[in-house]
């Protein structure tokens, strides 16, 4: 941002501007938020069944715009091809999901005497603000807005700043099919953002525990609810019992895949010893399967790890494995930015840290992860939760009693077994434990207790 303007660059190429844009202020949050107040009175009006229409048009209309979105996202925030066109129609099916829950039952009855009727029912909020990150410019903010939609609320959308064109984008693509002024998109730094959760019912906020905390403490302020979803240090905790490749292929790839940029990507492998030797050939396993990851320009076909959002989150990964070596680790591979055009970084593993070093319990927001070792799995569990984090962990071995023993005792809000930390299901509840989550959970029929209050209604008949 310079002066009142916006601007995002390729970070594969950055002196290409993908949009430069004036940022909004607060007086054009207050004008943007009046104007979907209005438009809300008439949505929340409309008949469910034109409701629905209308999203699941936006949804036909998300995916007729598929390629496009996904050259805009490889362009703007580094998101290789493959994974873009993935967001792509994930955004399309978000869509198309949340207009089918328009027409769920809003509400139940309870019992009464005689024939009155005691019912809870839903009804939407009023404006709701969300706040997004950059890493997925779609999807992140399509699974707050749709469910705000759905429920009959109108929304207010502060994107990242290096998210902006995809941002304004999805706006146009919307409204095609939804109401002018339902939605807004209000382009701008932290500034604008504070704007939001001043205007808005409630707020929806996904992005670092810092800025989560903020938002969390300015809505407590006025009162209103907040959802905040954050940053993670995700372990994956890795038995002697595991097919040796594949684990370690599975666990390159959630660590490093999209260079890590990934709030569910895993951050710490924790290998369980088997006292011969295993720990050492799992690394040696993990190293050769990271050094085989597709890295390169994100536009490229196969390409895995492409560059990260910016030249500070690039030196970041280098610093953090200075930082290792200094805390008496290794770097196993990575450690060095390639001199190249762009905010590339080679991905990197460490590891001999303590446990209690920098890196292995702060977030670093790009290819980076620590190994560290266990002698036994109840260890693993301690170390695993012994970060301020909960937002995904995982636990891979072949003896199903430990599967469930040891993801039982996992503190996060999604556990995975055999599967990678990263991913996310928008038709299940998501969402941390600990510093990485506050409030109720989003996505899937959870978003609705977040979007509505429940009003309850007495009906008696007027004899009574
Ligand atoms: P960020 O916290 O820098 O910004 C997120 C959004 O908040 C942006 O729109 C930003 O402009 C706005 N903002 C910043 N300060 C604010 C303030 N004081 N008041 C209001 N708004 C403010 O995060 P980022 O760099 O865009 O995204 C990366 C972070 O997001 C990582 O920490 C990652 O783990 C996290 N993330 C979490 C999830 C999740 O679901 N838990 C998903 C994706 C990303």
């Amino acid at each position: 941002m310079t002066g009142t303007t916006v601007r995002s660059t390729n970070p594969a190429h950055p002196d290409e501007v993908v949009v430069e844009v004036p940022a909004a202020g607060t007086d054009d949050v207050a004008k943007a938020a009046q104007a979907a107040r209005a438009a809300q009175r008439e949505w929340r009006a409309t008949p469910p069944a034109t409701r629905a229409a209308a999203l699941g048009a936006a949804g036909e209309a998300v995916a007729a715009a598929a390629p496009e979105l996904t050259d805009l996202m490889v362009r703007e925030v580094g998101k290789p091809l493959g994974e873009a066109s993935g967001e792509a129609a994930r955004a399309a099916a978000i869509l198309r999901y949340y207009a089918q829950q328009v027409l769920d039952p809003d509400g139940e009855t309870y019992p009464a005497p005689g024939t009155t009727l005691l019912m809870a029912r839903r009804v939407p909020r009023g404006l709701a603000g969300l706040i997004t990150p950059w890493n997925f410019p779609f999807a992140i903010p399509l699974w707050k807005a749709a469910p705000a939609l759905a429920y009959g609320n109108a929304v207010l959308l502060k994107p990242a700043p290096e998210a902006t064109a995809c941002a304004l984008r999805l706006a146009e693509i919307l409204h095609e099919s939804l109401p002018q002024d339902l939605v807004a998109v209000v382009p701008g730094l932290a500034e604008a953002g504070q704007a939001v959760v001043a205007e808005a019912d409630l707020v929806s906020f996904t992005g670092s525990v810092g800025a989560g905390a903020a938002v969390r403490e300015a809505a407590a302020s006025r009162g209103i609810p907040a959802q905040c979803e954050m940053g993670g240090q995700n372990p994956s905790v890795v038995l002697p019992d595991v097919d040796v490749e594949t684990t370690a292929a599975v666990l390159a790839g959630a660590a490093m895949g999209y260079a890590g940029q990934k709030c569910t990507a895993t951050s710490r492998v924790i290998v369980v010893d088997d006292g011969d030797g295993f720990a050492g050939r799992f690394t040696d396993a993990l190293v050769s399967a990271v050094e085989t990851l597709g890295v390169g320009d994100p536009a490229d076909d196969g390409v895995v790890v492409g560059p990260v959002i910016t030249a500070p989150s690039r030196d970041a990964v280098v610093a953090a494995c200075r930082e290792a070596e200094e805390a008496g680790g290794r770097v196993l591979t990575g450690g060095v930015a390639p001199d190249r055009d762009g905010w590339f970084v080679a991905p990197s593993l460490v590891d001999g840290v303590p446990a209690d070093a920098r890196v292995a319990q702060e977030e670093v927001f790009g290819p980076f992860a620590a190994v560290l070792t266990a002698r036994d799995a109840d260890r693993a569990v301690e170390l695993a939760n012994g970060v301020r984090y909960g937002l995904a962990a995982a636990v891979f071995t072949r003896d199903l009693d430990v599967a469930l023993q040891v993801a039982d005792r996992l503190e996060a809000g999604m556990v995975r077994v055999n599967s990678p930390t990263s991913g996310v299901d928008f038709h299940a509840p998501f969402g941390g434990e600990k510093e990485s989550s506050y409030g109720p959970r989003e996505q899937g029929k959870a978003a609705r207790d977040f979007y509505t209050a429940v009003r309850t209604i007495t009906i008696a008949g007027g004899g009574s």
